[in-house]
């Protein structure tokens, strides 16, 4: 088994502070580690989009030449919450979104990464605390 799924096995969700249900640590996640990657149905682009338009909660990420839509799953990255000063942060290659620690994470802690140019266009309001927050995703 390799180290991060050690990690990501550990995930749980819980009751979020933010909004919702959160995606939370379940063991000390170092900075720079791999913490998983999001998991769910491989769709084309264009069909991507087409559910994106219909949803007000997104859960697709886009690389290269393909979608993964995480609607339906039980766990992952699909419960991750947006804050402007998160402590994940994602790494798409062309096959595949990789999430990664940006700090020492503690367990029992609510994970969250900066969602950038979301599909919510800039439109929904940010409750994210930080200082630095931006007040819209
Ligand atoms: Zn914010």
């Amino acid at each position: 088994m390799k180290k991060w799924q050690e990690i990501y096995d550990a995930l749980t969700v819980q009751p979020s502070r933010f909004a919702g249900r959160g995606l939370f640590a379940g063991t000390r996640i170092p900075a720079r580690a791999k913490i998983g990657e999001y998991e769910g149905e491989v769709i084309g682009l264009a069909e991507a989009r087409r559910r994106a338009k219909g949803r007000a909660v997104v859960a697709i990420v886009e690389l290269e030449r393909h979608a993964i839509d995480a609607k339906g799953m039980r766990r992952g990255f699909r419960y991750i919450n947006h804050s402007c000063e998160p402590n994940t942060f994602f790494r798409c290659t062309p096959e595949r979104a990789e999430v990664y620690a940006l700090r020492n994470i503690r367990a029992g802690e609510e994970l969250t990464c900066d969602y950038g140019e979301s599909q919510h266009e800039g439109t929904l309001r940010c409750r994210c605390g930080a200082k630095g927050c931006r007040g819209y995703i």
